[in-house]
């Protein structure tokens, strides 16, 4: 098997017909073998008989896999993944955003780039507000501060790779999945070329602007115990100013006689302090809410119904 193409669907009951045959369109006569793993990632719609239809249709091989509810799209990759028997895998979206034409191009890249592990596509300008595009940009440049790892910007989970990259991802088997993170950190030699993005073929995207902070906050934990060290730092400055501010008062006191005025100033400390220590408590709280998690050993998903077709 040449190339096994990932395919995560959450509520894609109209775009996944269109994609299978976007993808016939695109491959025929251009790879030798493929195989399409749809995997049904709890949808609350008719997702997953579409997919059964497709399946026993077997216009060309098809792999469904069906989630016992939804455990998001990072679990979905890893539940096909583990399917994926080809030479190259690629991670592509249902929504017929990223074209099956794309995916062609990458794979040629690899075929002429022995040297590459990875093909990697980004979306050079996005059409979105200048607001969630200053976060994003700001999140990236925080990272590559602060984390281990180094995140492409713009790159997402579209990629073609080969088999031994498809292996490491699988041997992570955290549970707070941050995929970007999870690319950089098995690292190889990736290769980025630009896209754009189209329209949603049918259906609403997934992501909110909350989630999207819920997102880049699980990537910051997973990949940086920097949040910890700020506790530290601050810590060590407020210990530092109250010093200073110790010595400042007994000089008052001791050698100019001025009274302190004591009750503000205790107040808006105590509020301050009492407030820095719940921020601290609550970053410490996250780190050891993720190991508490990790420690159960949970399945990153439940399948409750696979089909896959048969070899010729
Ligand atoms: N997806 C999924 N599980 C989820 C959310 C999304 O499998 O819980 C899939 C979805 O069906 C799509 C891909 O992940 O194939 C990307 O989702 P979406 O189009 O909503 O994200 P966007 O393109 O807006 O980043
Ligand atoms: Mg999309």
């Amino acid at each position: 098997m040449k190339l096994s193409v990932v395919i995560p669907c959450f509520n894609e009951e109209l775009n996944v017909a269109p994609l299978q045959e976007a993808c016939m369109n695109a491959f025929a006569g251009r790879v030798s073998s493929y195989e399409l793993i749809f995997v049904n990632d709890g949808s609350r719609d008719n997702t997953w008989e579409a997919l059964k239809a497709l399946h026993q249709a077997g216009r060309c091989p098809v792999k469904v896999i069906n989630l016992s509810r939804n455990f998001g799209k990072e679990s979905a990759m890893y539940a096909g993944l583990q399917k994926a028997v080809g030479d190259y895998v690629t991670l592509l979206d249902a929504d017929l955003q990223q074209s099956p034409d794309i995916v062609m191009e990458m794979v040629e890249f690899l075929d002429n780039n022995p040297d590459f592990d990875c093909v990697a596509a980004y979306q050079e300008s996005r059409i979105e507000g200048k607001f969630t595009s200053w976060c994003k940009k700001t999140f990236y440049r925080m990272m590559d501060k602060i984390c281990d790892i180094s995140l492409h910007e713009g790159a997402s989970d579209f990629r073609t790779f080969r088999r031994g990259v498809a292996e490491s991802l699988l041997s992570v088997t955290e549970c707070y999945r941050f995929s970007k993170g999870i690319f950089s950190w098995v690292g190889f030699n990736t290769h980025f070329i630009p896209y754009v993005a189209q329209e949603r073929n049918a259906g609403t995207t997934n992501w909110s602007f909350w989630k999207l902070v819920k997102y880049a906050l699980d990537g910051i934990i997973s990949y940086t115990t920097f949040p910890l060290k700020v506790s530290t730092f601050t810590g060590l400055i407020m210990a530092f100013l109250s010093l200073v501010y110790m010595i400042v008062v007994v000089v008052q006191k001791l050698a100019f006689g001025i009274a302190i005025p004591g009750y503000p100033t205790i107040i808006v400390l105590i509020l301050l302090i009492g407030g820095l220590q719940m921020i601290t408590l609550g970053v410490i709280g996250e780190y050891i809410a993720r190991i508490y998690i990790q420690g159960k050993h949970r399945p990153l998903y439940i399948a409750k119904e696979y089909r896959t077709y048969e070899e010729k």
